[in-house]
């Protein structure tokens, strides 16, 4: 039998990733902002359509920096729902999470729930734009106005993502991008950071360069988080293919949706108005008292014929044995809900036809049984 994976990571064809390193054989210049780096800094600027970016060594380095970067103390308003690294990266930073519930409808931040959170101790707000949904940005940019605090998007997965026209990485103080292996635009590991202020521009290639003010002065604590050269490379020929797999996506999602949509006990993700999206992820929910089956009832079915799915974002990161119970999940009960019913099916730019198919028919005489 073979098996079908939730996802796989995109590659150039083998001789133009052998081209665009050959010039690494003359320069020797393997890593620390090289003529790659560069190369794919300016040309993700123009991609994503943002006046600032910065490359990193992996996008939990750089949403780590990116907050060390703002001098935050105190307490953070995010979300549960999401990958560990944006928890941890708060965490790692000295600053205490302070988790609020998510909307129903597309899993990012409650907006109407961020302002009872706030007290004299909040600096800012870390939200996440989650499976490629992006949050209610105009709100939270209200918010932040109001009570003067940052804004920082974990942004891990809206790689080129466009609101009303205008590139995701543009809303906030700072957004963060992934560029891992898994994500729709990779680097094989990568991230990036794009910013309003080239103040926090020059805090952040120092943060990424153990604190280097010049040859002769270090005047920070900093880290390494550097994108090397190898990296930057694959990222230029991905970029060149881009659009092609994102409009890839975007087909099988729409077989996807149409085939699920009138599934009883299946949520699908709703379009956003006025949100171009990158077709990331596909989740769907399951309502196992309309469906007839849990959760974990169809991950086991699935997997029974090589169908390999994740229960992407469970569990909470609130609810993290490393955080000794810290939190309280009771206090973001649709997070909870959510974490429980949610299913990422597989989807990658180049997935076969046969596979959505053999997948759909599953989950459809399963959920009618
Ligand atoms: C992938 C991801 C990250 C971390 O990115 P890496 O590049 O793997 O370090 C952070 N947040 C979210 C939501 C992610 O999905």
């Amino acid at each position: 039998m073979e098996k079908i994976y939730v996802t796989k990571a995109a590659l150039p064809p083998m001789e133009e990733y052998i081209e665009e390193i050959k010039s690494i054989w003359d320069s020797h210049w393997l890593t620390n902002m090289g003529e790659k780096h560069n190369t794919l800094e300016t040309q993700l600027k123009d991609y994503l359509g943002v006046p600032n970016i910065s490359l990193f060594v992996n996008g939990h380095m750089a949403l780590e920096l990116a907050i060390q970067a703002m001098n935050l103390t105190g307490e953070v308003i995010t979300t549960p729902f999401t990958f560990a690294s944006t928890t941890h990266a708060i965490i790692r930073n000295g600053l205490t999470p302070v988790f609020c519930d998510i909307n129903p409808d597309n899993y990012t931040i409650d907006v109407d729930k961020i302002e009872q959170l706030i007290t004299n101790k909040t600096t800012a707000i870390i939200p996440v734009h989650v499976y490629g949904n992006i949050c209610d940005i105009e709100r939270i940019n209200e918010i932040a106005h109001t009570y003067n605090l940052k804004v920082i998007y974990d942004a891990a997965h809206a790689f080129g993502i466009k609101y009303k026209g205008i590139g995701i990485g543009n809303f906030g103080d700072a957004s963060m991008f992934s560029f891992h292996a898994t994500k729709v635009f990779h680097t094989i590991e990568g991230g990036a950071v794009s910013f309003k202020n080239t103040e926090v521009g020059e805090k952040l290639y120092k943060l990424k360069n153990f604190g280097i003010k010049n040859a002769e002065s270090v005047d920070g604590v900093g880290a390494n988080g550097k994108m090397n050269e190898f990296e930057a490379a694959m990222g230029i020929c991905n970029l060149r293919h881009i659009n092609e797999q994102i409009e890839n996506r975007r087909i099988r999602v729409e077989y996807y949706n149409k085939r699920l949509e009138n599934i009883p006990g299946l949520q699908l993700c709703k379009k956003q108005e006025d949100v171009k999206s990158n077709y990331s992820y596909y989740p769907v929910l399951i309502d196992a008292t309309k469906c007839g089956l849990k959760r974990d009832e169809l991950f086991d079915k699935l997997a029974e014929h090589g169908i390999n799915t994740r229960k992407y974002f469970y569990p909470l990161t609130n609810s993290y044995e490393c955080f000794n119970g810290m939190f309280d999940i009771n206090q973001t009960p649709t997070a909870l809900r959510i974490s429980n019913q949610v299913l990422t099916l597989p989807l990658y730019s180049d997935m076969p036809f046969e596979s959505l198919e053999k997948i759909c028919d599953i989950i459809i005489s399963s959920c009618k049984s």
